[in-house]
């Protein structure tokens, strides 16, 4: 591809475009357990099982009693009491209150409850302090208030976390359907590689970014299959590349840049590869690359060309390559989640204008202010940086028309 780079937003729309086309029909399903649909994308909807709450629930301890008759604040005969988990009783007697525990279903005639803080009591009689008041409706959660029973409260594509596995639980969803995580080659390449349980020689490095693409990817929903490293010779790449083929997604780290020894972009030219984009205005991460690959008919391999410097690796797959990966595991919300923070020093642009940057930055949620959260980037050498990389928690965004951004600024943070 030739021309003038993408910006980050025409080269995210690109993704976010491509991720939205996905059919979730393909997806293959399984049933789980409801405990081990955490962090799984949900294959079926939460359906409403019954109307919730099933019965008109007091959220107080107290008493039952109507509003009218408690706001004369005179005395009341309790005839009653109901407790959690027992059957909705009544009715209430005309003048009279009822006796009620926190989930209780509220007897029939009562239209609301007074916290038992609220009364004095007089042997078997209540009566609502004078300073206190009460309408119809207060401390009830009236039966079907929350849903309906057979409303879709959840749709499919929604993430499995506490709450979502709290209302399937509600809703009597012992196992649920969730989507097969996608299978998410990693390819890494360089004659400079060792693995970590290797000693290096002269020039050489550990391959760091094997394991911090799995992680990324597991975190993202996939399910990582780390394939051998491959030394920049074609062959080496032509075989990798067709090791990879059965992958629902192939990251490829290194190789992607302009040196002579950058044989990825060739590799995947061979294998008759679509380029989606070759280079984006952004830093870290410039030579990304984006396309697929065809293999059958109707399916297609989507691929990443990372480049390798660690911290160049993992920008580019959050901001690329994990939306496309969340399409792929079936979720319904795809884009990077940026958040806001405030900039706690100021920040100067080093870089040519022109690029979106993301730099390393240091979150802190807790503040002693108490105020804000408050980021800082972090002083680094460069992308491939890794002790700068593991001080910080994400990246903040310095737009690409931005020359410095001032202390005190709202700035757009990347969780990590
Ligand atoms: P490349 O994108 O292949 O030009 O590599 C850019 C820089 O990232 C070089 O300094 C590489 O040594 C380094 N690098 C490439 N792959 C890895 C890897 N898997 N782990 C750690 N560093 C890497
Ligand atoms: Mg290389």
């Amino acid at each position: 591809m030739s021309g003038e780079l993408l910006s980050y937003s025409e080269a995210s729309a690109i993704v976010v475009s491509f991720a939205r086309g996905l059919s979730r029909s393909r997806l293959e399903v399984e049933r789980v357990e409801l405990g081990s649909a955490s962090g799984r994308v949900l294959a079926e909807p939460i359906v409403a099982d019954q109307d919730q709450p099933a019965f008109a629930r007091s959220t107080r301890d107290g008493f039952a009693c109507r509003a009218a008759e408690a706001s004369r604040h005179e005395f009341l005969p309790v005839a009653g009491a109901t407790h959690a988990g027992e059957a909705p009783a009544g009715p209430l007697p005309v003048g009279a209150a009822w006796e009620i525990m926190t989930g209780a279903p509220v007897p029939a005639g009562a239209d609301t409850v007074v916290m038992i803080e609220h009364v004095e009591r007089d042997g078997k009689r209540i009566r609502m302090l004078s300073k206190r008041s009460t309408a119809a409706g207060d401390n009830i959660v009236g039966k079907g208030a929350q849903a309906r029973q057979c409303d879709e409260l959840v749709s499919a594509g929604t993430l499995g976390g506490p709450a979502q596995i709290a209302l399937a639980a509600a809703c009597g969803y012992a196992r649920i359907a969730v989507y097969k995580r996608p299978c998410v080659a990693i390819l890494t390449t360089g004659d400079e590689l060792v693995p970590v349980d290797r000693e290096t020689g002269p020039g050489q490095i550990r391959n760091s970014n094997a394991p911090m693409l799995a992680v990324l990817v597991k975190a993202a929903g996939g399910e990582p299959r780390v394939l051998p490293t491959a030394v920049d010779t074609a062959e080496a790449l032509n075989a990798a590349l067709h090791q990879a083929m059965e992958a629902d997604l192939l990251l490829i780290s290194g190789g992607v840049s302009a040196g002579r020894f950058d044989l990825v972009e060739p590799a995947l030219a061979r294998m008759g590869a679509t380029f989606h984009f070759t280079g984006v205005r952004i830093q870290p991460g410039k030579p990304l690359v984006f396309g697929e690959v065809q293999r059958a008919a109707q399916s297609s391999l989507p691929f990443f060309g990372l480049p390798g410097n660690p911290i160049s690796s993992a920008a580019t797959f959050l901001l690329f390559a994990a939306p496309v990966l969340a399409a792929l595991a079936g979720g319904s919300e795809i884009g990077p989640q940026f958040v806001a923070a405030q900039l706690a020093r100021a920040t100067e642009r080093k870089a040519k204008p022109g690029l979106t940057r993301f730099l390393p930055g240091l979150c802190d949620f807790n503040p002693p202010s108490g105020g804000l959260a408050q980021v800082a980037t972090v002083p680094w050498h460069g992308s491939g940086d890794l002790p700068a990389f593991a001080r910080s928690n994400c990246f903040v965004v310095v737009p690409e028309d931005v020359s410095s951004l001032d202390a005190g600024a709202m700035v757009r943070i990347l969780m990590l």
